[in-house]
């Protein structure tokens, strides 16, 4: 799953991808940390040496603060996704805001910020620069939550879109447990025998980042 151009031109200031040839791409996964599924991921992307960002709920971090310290013991990159999972049309801007503050206050110093369920108006994001953080979308969406879809169909939702620079998003949750565990090593075979290599956010050189 893609999104269209069209809401990419709306959305300046926004990372969707790397403008770039070379066969790089960025894993990202949101809604950990959560036991069991997130030390499984991290065993899967250490086993095919793999790089990638985890966006975190602050709500989550709270909870398990072990597994979230597993991923910086690791050597992963992690960005914030606020605090309570809560859509910015039903919290409002105020309440939006507050949720983002909140959520920072348990993941500490991070550079990245993927809204709750990548829902935020263009005009909040350069109220959300001003907070030090770029504000990262996707360029490929697995929907491997979506428990309608087989695993197959999540990880050709994935293997169809990639292209040099995507940035792609993955759910290290339950409720994304059933196809993640087939689709993401699939994927990591796929990227691995393609020569696509997998990198951590950070290493997005600024002036590249573009639609
Ligand atoms: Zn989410």
């Amino acid at each position: 799953m893609k999104p269209p151009l069209w809401l990419r031109w709306l959305f300046p200031g926004v990372l969707w991808r790397q403008n770039t040839e070379e066969k790089r791409v960025f894993l990202t996964f949101d809604d950990g940390p959560v036991p069991g599924v997130t030390p499984w991921v991290i065993e899967q992307l250490n086993i095919a040496d793999a790089k990638a960002t985890f966006f975190c709920i602050g709500d989550n971090i709270r909870k398990y603060p072990g597994v979230f310290g597993k991923l910086r013991q690791e050597g992963f990159e992690t960005g914030t996704h606020g605090y309570a999972h809560q859509p910015g049309h039903k919290t409002g801007r105020k309440g939006y805001f507050e949720d983002i503050d909140r959520g920072l206050e348990y993941c500490g110093k991070v550079n990245w910020f993927r809204p709750p369920h990548g829902i935020i108006f263009p005009w909040w994001v350069s109220e959300i620069r001003k907070k030090k953080l770029q504000v990262v979308l996707w360029d490929v969406l697995s929907c491997d939550y979506d428990r309608t879809l087989s695993p197959a169909e999540v990880t050709d939702n994935v293997l169809s879109n990639v292209r040099p620079g995507s940035v792609i998003v993955f759910h290290d949750s339950l409720k994304a447990w059933p196809n993640l565990k087939i689709a993401l090593p699939a994927v990591l075979q796929w990227l691995k025998t393609n020569g696509y290599t997998t990198e951590l956010l950070t290493t997005i050189n600024q002036n590249k980042r573009k639609l």
